[in-house]
């Protein structure tokens, strides 16, 4: 076969440079690789390379305000093909539904011909363009095959990953699956201060995969924690007509009425609540209403529980605030915000995101000030959350298909070792 002109090839990589798309052709690549063979001092090779590609794999992502038929052309795609191609893909798909940053792959002659062509519709489907020798092209709409599998975990918290987040890092997970660990065991435990070299977890989670590549976690089926010799265990089970939720071996409810706090990770109190302390800002003695969290500016604040929107906007002091009213006579505030996500009247779910992390209001810095009324007085969260009843256990009824789940989740939870000898 014949080298391309070395021409096409200058020409083609300042398109790739200037649309922020990777240009890669195989030839393009063979030759940079033999030059640099070359130029490590290494043995020129002249005849045992052995072209064997003709075109070039181009991909990228659909740039803002530019048509099928336009990019096409940007690539140098041949007329007679970039009208036959869109004409195609237009019988099974309306090409002014193309997506900006939706990704591509084009497979391109050296001389402008378009071999084939993929574009990414959606998370679920991918169009496939594919011409014949005489130069007719066929588009197809194809699902993009998904796979959940269940998968076991293990981890250990050492000197070297002293949290939830680096032992799971160190066991190639990432930082969704320590969040969702935390949530399971939010009202148990205090992932912050209460984690000691030695202790280890293990977790049954469900994984996404699309096309053999990850594509996110599902949910944690069951978690087992044990933490200074303390084991806490897990198990997911959604009892007829309700939400599936954590329950312990006995079936009680995971699920405190409160979270543990309003911020994800059990954060450091920097001001306890008090009838009498001197305010930095104002320099007199005043009650402090709640507690002060320290926490990074644009951190998420989530509701402690369900309830109903009863303020969101600027209050003197506290400035951008958030107020929910709960059942049993409970109103938690949010104060300090950077940001407010609901609205008054919004209704909220335990755990919804109400606003960010700020400085507004009277603040020295970033923190979020946490405060919680009973019956229209302030009281302390933190002991007022512990205090509060789980919530619904299993239903009596239902304990004993419980207990076969259980059963099933706990031998998925045990080591591989365990398992095997089993
Ligand atoms: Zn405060």
């Amino acid at each position: 076969m014949t080298r391309p002109p070395a021409n096409t090839m200058r020409r083609l990589l300042p398109f790739g440079l200037v649309l922020g798309v990777a240009v890669c052709g195989t030839v393009a690549c063979q030759v940079a690789e033999a030059q640099s063979l070359a130029d490590a001092g290494g043995p020129r090779r002249t005849t045992d390379i052995e072209l064997v590609s003709d075109s070039q794999l181009i991909a990228g992502s659909i740039q803002p305000r530019v048509t099928l038929d336009g990019m096409l052309a940007r690539y140098e795609v041949v007329e007679h093909d970039r009208h036959a191609l869109v004409a195609a893909v237009q019988r099974v798909f309306d090409v002014r539904r193309v997506r900006v940053g939706q990704r591509f792959t084009i497979d391109r002659l050296f001389d402008g011909r378009v071999r084939s062509l993929e574009y990414e519709i959606d998370g679920d489907r991918r169009l496939r363009v594919l011409a014949d020798e005489s130069r007719a092209f066929t588009a197809v709409i194809e699902t993009i095959a998904k796979e959940i599998t269940v998968d076991a975990v293990e981890g250990r918290i050492s000197k070297e990953a002293p949290s939830l987040t680096q032992a799971l890092d160190a066991v190639g997970e990432r930082l969704d699956l320590a969040l969702a660990m935390a949530d399971v065991f939010s009202g148990e435990l205090d992932f912050s201060s209460e984690l000691q070299p030695g202790d280890e977890f293990r977790l049954v989670v469900e994984r996404k995969t699309r096309e053999g590549a990850f594509a996110g976690y599902g949910a944690i089926l069951a978690a087992e924690f044990v933490a200074s010799g303390r084991a806490l265990r897990a198990y997911r089970y959604a009892p007829s007509g309700v939400r599936p939720a954590y329950y312990d071996e006995e079936g009680r409810s995971l699920k405190r009425f409160f979270l543990k706090s309003p911020l994800k990770f059990e954060p450091r109190i920097t001001s306890r609540f008090s009838s009498a302390r001197r305010h930095p800002i104002l320099k007199y003695t005043r009650a402090h209403n709640g507690v002060d969290y320290s926490a990074p500016s644009g951190a998420p604040v989530v509701a402690v529980a369900p309830g109903t929107v009863t303020l969101a906007g600027w209050t003197n002091g506290g400035g951008r605030t958030v107020r929910v009213r709960h059942n049993n006579g409970y109103e938690s505030e949010y104060l300090h915000l950077s940001s407010l996500h609901v609205r008054a009247g919004t209704r909220v779910s335990q755990g919804d995101l109400v606003g960010k992390v700020g400085a507004t209001g009277l603040a020295t810095g970033p923190h979020l000030h946490y405060g919680l009324r009973k019956n229209g007085a302030y009281v302390n969260p933190v002991v007022e959350h512990r205090n509060m009843p789980p919530g619904e256990p299993v239903p009596a009824v239902e304990l004993a298909a419980f207990v076969l789940e259980r059963t099933r989740l706990f031998g998925l939870l045990q080591p591989a070792a365990a398992r095997a000898a089993n």
